[in-house]
């Protein structure tokens, strides 16, 4: 009785439920399907890094002893789909159970429905662990009331897992530290260099295969660096620890001109596809603040992000989804302007976060929210539209972690399920944070105009656009007080720009 045990390419990780209890005469199933690699068109580099670390994660397993039944994207039967292959490798191997660990994305998840019964065995869909709070441990934490913002989850995640704990209550006496937090970046402060990983004879071939068939998808194949080993990304890992943890709080929110990584991690590709555990990435950062080389502001920031954030959207997704895709709160229809596809802008900062995006499939958070998304935001961009373009563009772009932050941090399209209020700025939080201000051809201290920073009017254009859904939230009365203060002269030159503005 052999068991088929189904690996996707996001459950790149030895311990993973599927495979445990692994016997002899069981195969393990790893397939590369077209339907994958094409439902959106991703970053030529994302497709690069999946396969590549697919390709090493079954060379691991076989020098492990296990049996490993690989189907590469160019095998001339491939059907092109999950379904299709796993068809072909219950014949191929005369299976008489599946085994798959639950997948981080509601397509997958409706798939896997139907194989039961399609294929007429027994198919066991296990538990995805590698998470610190399960799918219906998050359902519970709804149903006590613990969901309804980050920091109220965060603080029982911590109580949970006694992570940064000491006698019951937080270590250093309180919950966050951000008050510490979030400076801009001075001219004198040098971030590390990113490490990079040249590529073996496996990713030279994975290389070739993207060159060829994905050479039309937005975004550089050249200066392939990303990890695609657990060992290389344990190196990553740990050089981040060494190199930028203990900066990470100070310029977390900071962006500067040609600096694409910062103090950033770099590590979410990595943990989204399994090469790296949650878990162990927060015992490495404790570890450094116990032993004295990362400070507690910054340990404590980053701890929140993997055991707060990371995971409170992954709950939003589970629970929500399907109807969380659907909601348009603020009924926002806009077309993607082409500049996020590379067209050129005078706008300096969308130019510079395009370009990062463009180069390296990857932007740091704050450029994701407060610029690609800030600006997604306050022109009014359909949801749809700018979510897809996050989910194409980004290596570490999956659905269940993708959607929240783009639907509901970003775009408030949930209506506040995620955050109380709309991320929304004008281009004062822009200047404050970075140096791109100071490059850019438009003008900050304009207000609206031809030459004014877009950001600026679209700003209260948004405002009085939303009034009638926003008007009224207490977190934003004090922007609401200032925009009735405006005269209606000022508050008709600003719609005025903003409409010459978006329908240029
Ligand atoms: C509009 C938008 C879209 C995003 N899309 C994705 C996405 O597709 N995939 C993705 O993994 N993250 C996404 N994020 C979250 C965050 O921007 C990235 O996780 C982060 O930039 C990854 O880079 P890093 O590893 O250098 O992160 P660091 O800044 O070093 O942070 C450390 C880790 O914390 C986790 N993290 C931080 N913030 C978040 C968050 N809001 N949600 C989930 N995890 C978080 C990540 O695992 C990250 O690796 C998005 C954020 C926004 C605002
Ligand atoms: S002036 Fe406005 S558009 Fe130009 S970089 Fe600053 S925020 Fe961006």
């Amino acid at each position: 009785m052999s068991c088929l045990r189904l690996v996707l390419g996001d459950q790149l990780t030895r311990e993973l439920s599927s495979l445990r209890g692994y016997e002899d005469g069981d195969v393990v199933l790893m397939v590369e399907v077209a339907d994958e690699t094409t439902y959106v068109r991703h970053h030529p580099q994302k497709i690069a890094l999946i396969l590549s670390a697919m390709r090493h994660f079954a060379e691991d397993l076989r020098e492990r002893g296990l049996t490993v039944d690989y189907v590469r994207l160019d095998d001339a039967r491939n059907t092109g789909s999950f379904s299709g292959e796993l068809a072909r490798a219950v014949k191929r191997h005369g299976a008489s159970s599946v085994a798959v660990t639950e997948p981080g994305e509601w397509r997958v998840w409706e798939m896997m429905g139907d194989w039961e019964s399609d294929l007429d065995l027994p198919v066991d869909i296990l538990e995805d662990d590698r998470f610190f709070c399960s799918r219906s441990e998050f359902a519970g934490l709804v149903d006590k009331g613990k969901t309804g913002r980050m920091e109220y989850f965060y603080r029982e995640m911590r109580k949970r897992t006694g992570l940064l704990m000491t006698d019951g209550g937080p270590e250093g006496g309180a919950w966050n530290f951000d008050k510490d937090n979030r400076k801009a970046l001075p001219k004198d402060v040098s971030p590390p260099h990113r490490m990079r990983f040249r590529p073996d004879a496996i990713t030279q071939e994975v290389l070739e295969l993207v060159a060829d068939r994905f050479s039309d998808h937005f975004g550089d194949l050249d200066g392939f660096g990303w990890a695609v080993s657990r060992k290389e990304a344990l190196r990553a890992l740990r050089h981040f620890i060494a190199e930028a943890l203990p900066r990470f709080g100070d310029y977390q929110d900071a962006m500067k001109t040609g600096e694409d990584f910062l103090f950033h991690g770099l590590i979410s590709p990595y943990l989204n596809i399994g090469l790296l555990t949650a878990s162990e990435v927060c015992d490495k950062a404790i570890a450094a603040w116990e032993n004295g080389d990362a400070p507690l502001n910054a340990v404590e920031g980053f701890v929140r992000q993997i055991l707060g954030w990371r995971e409170f959207v992954r709950g939003i997704y589970w629970t929500e989804m399907p109807g969380y895709a659907q909601s348009n709160h603020l009924n926002a229809k806009r077309d993607l302007p082409a500049m996020y596809w590379g067209a050129k802008t005078r706008m300096h900062c969308m130019s510079e976060c395009i370009r990062s995006t463009r180069q390296h499939a990857y932007a740091h958070h704050i450029q994701r929210l407060m610029v690609t998304g800030n600006f997604a935001l306050l022109a009014g961009v359909a949801p749809e539209q700018i979510e897809r373009w996050y989910l194409e563009v980004y290596a570490d772009a999956f659905e269940w972690v993708e959607l929240p932050n783009v639907h509901g941090m970003a775009m408030h399209a949930d209506g506040g399920r995620l955050g109380s209020k709309p991320y929304a700025a004008s281009g004062a939080y822009i200047d404050r944070m970075s140096d791109y201000c100071g490059e850019c051809s438009y003008s900050l201290k304009l207000k609206t105009g031809e030459d004014a920073c877009p950001f600026n009017y679209l700003y209260w254009n948004f405002l009085i656009e939303n009034e009638d859904k926003l008007g009224n939230n207490q977190r934003m009365s004090l922007i609401y007080g200032n925009l009735r203060r405006k005269s209606d002269e000022d508050r008709a030159e600003i719609v005025r720009s903003a409409r010459v503005f978006l329908d240029g």
